[in-house]
């Protein structure tokens, strides 16, 4: 296939760095690519940014067929661009696409499409360390039809959004909110798919926390309301009495990336992560020993988050005295060092873009 590359006319003018946020500012290109039954995917093209024009009718719309990707493109010092762990989110991309019954895209492709989109846009790539370039890979049912089937038409497209540091101050524990009352998703469901829907679900206990002054929830299991899952955007780690615990994947769990990066550097540095499962109960029971050294979120977005206050029905737990663990700091350090060239990149993480 061959990649078509059509030239913005006029370029934006770039945010300030020092002001950019989350997703609010889109590059100058996309990545845009179709599917239909006859053709397959076709027509792989390089456009300037610009709205998708659908059908009211069209079925992304109505039924929610839609799966997509985060991930980021770094700065080094040197102002060489490199990605990270960039196949793993494309076949993560294909695993969600299976399960949302859609047709799968040729993975070194669409990393190669990647590549190009990035070169052209490469002034938008931030350089202050801790800013990136988000890139949102995402397919769409395209069929204006008002029934409920699988769509016969896709639409494939990438966009990029420069984005800032997520820690201007350091890092700042974030507090969460535990519901015993809503669940974001069941074993045997979508759980494990990077899907709009699974966000559509977590909206309404989201607004409540809020309310009380938490920023995120923590969800339990959607079956028992009993074994702790993840945190909606991110992977959950507790660190107690010296073990290092992540809920193991059980089907209604996403399988994050930076969970598994955390893990592997976890692994070569002696000191394996149990993934298991987890209670509520054993948290709650952990945090009156004085054994709940350090809980902390692994995200894409974020990379670490640590956590300094959780809530859980009408009890409070205090984590770590609002400082930030020694093992919330190690994964954070190592891996951002490695994201921005800093530190050497033994596994073969890194994707350089030229
Ligand atoms: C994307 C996502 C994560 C984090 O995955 P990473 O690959 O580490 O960015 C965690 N949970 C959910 C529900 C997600 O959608």
């Amino acid at each position: 296939m061959e990649l078509k590359i059509s030239r913005a006319e006029a370029l934006k003018p770039l945010p300030d760095e020092s002001e950019l946020t989350f997703g609010t500012v889109f590059s100058d290109h996309m990545f845009n690519m179709d599917y239909d039954q006859n053709r397959g995917w076709h027509n792989p093209r390089i456009e300037p940014y610009q709205p998708i024009v659908m059908d009211p009718s069209t079925m992304v719309l109505h039924y929610g067929q839609s799966i997509f990707e985060g991930l980021k493109a770094f700065k080094t010092e040197s102002g060489a661009v490199q990605l990270f762990r960039p196949e793993e989110n494309f076949k993560r991309f294909n695993r969600s696409g299976h399960k949302l019954c859609m047709p799968p895209i040729d993975e070194a492709f669409a990393l190669e499409a990647l590549k190009e989109l990035l070169k052209i846009d490469k002034r938008w790539v931030p350089s202050t360390l801790g800013t990136s370039l988000y890139i949102r890979p995402t397919i769409i049912a395209m069929d204006p039809y008002v029934g409920v089937r699988a769509s016969y038409t896709y639409r494939f497209f990438i966009i990029l959004s420069p984005v800032g540091a997520y820690y201007k101050e350091g890092f700042n524990p974030v507090k969460i909110w535990v519901t015993d009352k809503y669940v974001r998703a069941v074993r045997g469901g979508m759980g494990e798919v990077k899907t709009a829907g699974n966000y559509a679900a977590s909206l309404y206990a989201g607004e409540e926390a809020n309310r009380i002054g938490y920023t995120q929830v923590l969800w339990l299991d959607g079956v028992e309301l009993k074994y702790i899952e993840e945190v909606g955007s991110m992977n959950i780690f507790f660190v107690i009495d010296d073990e290092i615990i992540t809920p193991a994947l059980s089907g209604s769990i996403l399988s994050g990336i930076t969970r598994d990066t955390v893990k592997q550097l976890a692994d070569k540095w002696g000191k394996p992560v149990s993934e298991r499962r987890i209670s509520i109960d054993e948290l709650i029971a952990a945090h009156e020993a004085g054994k709940l050294q350090e809980m902390f979120g692994s995200g894409t977005a974020a990379v670490i988050s640590p956590v300094g206050e959780v809530m859980y029905k009408d009890k409070i737990m205090k984590i770590g005295d609002g400082k930030v663990g020694k093992w919330s700091q190690k994964f954070f350090t190592a891996i951002t060092d490695i994201q921005y060239g800093v530190a050497e990149d033994p596994d073969g993480w890194i994707m350089p873009l030229e």
